[in-house]
């Protein structure tokens, strides 16, 4: 069950704000009682001087009635009774002035119009609502009957008791509504000040989380924060391990240590509770009486201490990654509006918080690899340009002439094939930065497997050690499929410089077959292999199993990840299986499209 607003608890602090303002108000009533009933008093005597003792009499009984209701009124044991007190001393008051009235058989005119005065003016002055007010005009009504008889009219005494009914009609639909008024005004401004006070808790939450960003405790202080809060006994904050699937505790505040180490020990499948199928995001699961509910068993709520609670989903867009328990250890009843307000807001900042901490990791991690690969690339550039420079220097000094052709032939051939090298370092990162930017368009044509096999081969066959049999094979034979040539030779001559490269004496095999309706090429080495913790690593960019600067082999990290980017591009797949020492096999498949057959030039098979 969702909470939601307790108009209960809105009128408790209505009546707690009220009470004294009744006291204060009825006591101003009956100040001006006393003094207008004194000036009527005085006149009384002036015109009936035999009246004037009665008179006197009956105005200090009056004002002793309403002072001492008054004054009972303040005494804070009496608070709860303040509404019965000050209406039995009204209707005590009223009815005094009834006996006088018809003790002295007085005009009833000027009797009905004196109470429909004094009703009017409890009405307007004390905030005391429709029931004291109905009670003090059935109380009128029966004083000024029971004065009737006594009373002189001078037409028909049916003009006083319209009067007087009138009087008390207008009094009570004057209470209901200044009562209505005071109450809405009274609950739009708690609601107003809860609202600024939850805004301010959430501001100063958010504030201390960003305080606290990518760094340890930062879960602990979300529980700390949130107990304090809601004023709740303990806070635990549960996160879904992708890995094992399961939700497991990962920070926990106040409450009972011995639940909270429980609690460390358990994991909680999604389909091990009702609880979690119930959730959705931005959505509150309250459990006032964790006795009395069939989401989590209750023994295991008695077993975790936990009397109530109140679950805030934390969520990133539509998938929950956590869940925020606050609750009570003993206390059982419904969570406040406030409670339920902050603890939603305390979860959604929550959410915000890890998604910042994940993206702050993210960045550091990408900012070392950044930093990995300006000096990897500085090794990689300064190496060969070392080696084209000094034997440069050599040929420049004469050391090495045309009179050895066997040497200055080498030579330049070392030469050439660093600058060879240099140019390629350099054309991969253009490859990236043009991938990056996603300027890389696929422009599909006709290519003959084979044919592109016989240039590959011829390009490699420079950098094949003297012990690799390399070999490669196409089902294909003269048929042509549809491709990007360009990018498709760009990732074989990554995938078999590769082969080439970690394998020092075996053999590097290449074959092209037809599955189902893809393309699958898979270059096949006897090579070192790659431990099972890199494989998912190494397509990742920078990403090298060895990046010492003392690693044996050549290279930035950048050839698997263009690979794989341009493969995705051309709408395929690119998939490794390696064992260390045994050698590796990525395989790359494209989706087939048949090309107008062509008479194909000369293959290499
Ligand atoms: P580079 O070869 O420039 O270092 P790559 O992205 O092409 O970068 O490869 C990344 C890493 O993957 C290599 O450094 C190497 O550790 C590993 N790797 C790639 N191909 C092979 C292979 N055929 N055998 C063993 N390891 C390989």
């Amino acid at each position: 069950m969702v909470a939601e607003d307790h108009p209960r608890s809105f009128q408790a602090a209505y009546w707690d704000e009220t009470f004294p303002a009744v006291c204060q108000r009825f006591s101003v009533a009956i100040a001006l009682f006393v003094l207008f009933m004194g000036v009527g008093a005085f006149v009384e005597g002036r015109y009936y001087p035999e009246r004037a003792t009665q008179a006197w009499l009956l105005w200090a009984l009056e004002a002793a009635a309403g002072i001492v209701g008054a004054g009972i009124s303040w005494l804070p044991r009496l608070r709860a009774r303040v509404l019965s007190i000050t209406a039995a001393s009204a209707i005590a008051v009223i009815a005094l002035i009834c006996t006088y009235h018809g003790g002295v058989g007085a005009s009833a005119e000027r009797l009905a119009t004196v109470l429909g005065c004094m009703l009017n003016l409890l009405a307007v002055l004390v905030p005391w609502a429709r029931q004291a007010q109905a009670v003090t005009v059935l109380g009128t009504l029966a004083s000024f009957g029971a004065a009737d008889p006594h009373l002189v009219a001078t037409e028909s005494m049916t003009f006083p008791w319209v009067v007087l009914a009138a009087a008390a009609t207008t009094s009570v639909c004057a209470a209901v509504f200044l009562h209505q008024y005071r109450f809405e005004a009274f609950r739009r401004t708690a609601l107003q000040a809860e609202e600024a006070e939850i805004s301010a808790a959430l501001a100063d939450f958010g504030e201390t989380l960003s305080r606290n960003l990518g760094q340890e405790g930062l879960l602990e202080q979300v529980n700390r924060l949130a107990v304090s809060a809601l004023r709740c006994d303990f806070s635990s904050l549960f996160l879904f391990d992708e890995r094992r699937g399961v939700y497991a505790l990962a920070s926990g505040f106040g409450g009972d240590p011995e639940a909270l180490a429980d609690l460390a020990g358990l994991d909680f499948a999604p389909d091990s509770l009702p609880l979690f199928a119930r959730f959705q995001p931005g959505a509150l699961i309250e459990m006032a009486d964790t006795a009395e509910q069939d989401l989590v068993p209750p023994a295991l709520m008695e077993r975790l201490a936990t009397a109530s609670a109140l679950c805030a989903p934390v969520a990133r867009g539509e998938r929950i990654i956590g869940i925020l328990v606050t609750g009570y250890n003993a206390r059982k009843g419904a969570f406040s509006r406030r409670q339920c307000r902050l603890a939603l807001g305390i979860a959604h900042a929550t959410a915000i918080a890890l998604e910042n901490t994940r993206l702050v990791g993210d960045l550091r991690a990408a900012n070392r690899l950044k930093s990995e690969f300006v000096a990897t690339m500085s090794h990689e550039l300064r190496t060969p340009l070392n080696v084209i420079m000094g034997y440069t220097q050599m040929l420049a000094d004469g050391a090495i002439g045309p009179d050895d052709p066997a040497s200055y032939a080498e030579t330049l051939d070392r030469i050439h094939r660093n600058a060879v090298e240099l140019l390629e370092l350099v054309s991969a990162t253009l490859d990236m930065g043009r991938l990056e930017a996603g300027r890389e368009a696929v422009a599909s044509g006709t290519v003959h497997l084979g044919q592109l096999f016989a240039e590959l081969a011829r390009e490699v066959q420079p950098i094949t050690p003297a012990g690799v049999a390399l070999a490669w094979r196409s089902d294909f034979g003269p048929e042509p499929v549809l491709a990007d040539r360009v990018k498709l030779k760009t990732v074989l001559k990554n995938l078999v410089g590769n082969a080439l490269k970690f394998t020092a004496a075996g053999a590097v095999q290449i074959t092209a077959r037809r599955v189902e309706n893809q393309l699958a090429i898979a270059v096949r080495d006897t090579g070192i292999g790659i431990a099972p913790e890199h494989l998912s690593l190494i397509f990742e960019m920078f990403r090298q199993v060895d990046s010492s600067s003392t690693r044996q082999h050549g290279g930035v990290g950048l050839g698997l990840h263009i690979a794989r980017r341009l493969v995705e591009l051309m709408g395929g797949t690119i998939s490794v299986e390696s064992r260390p020492g045994a050698g590796s096999t990525f395989t790359v498949t494209l989706p087939l499209r048949a090309a107008t057959p062509v008479a194909a030039p000369a293959t290499a098979a």
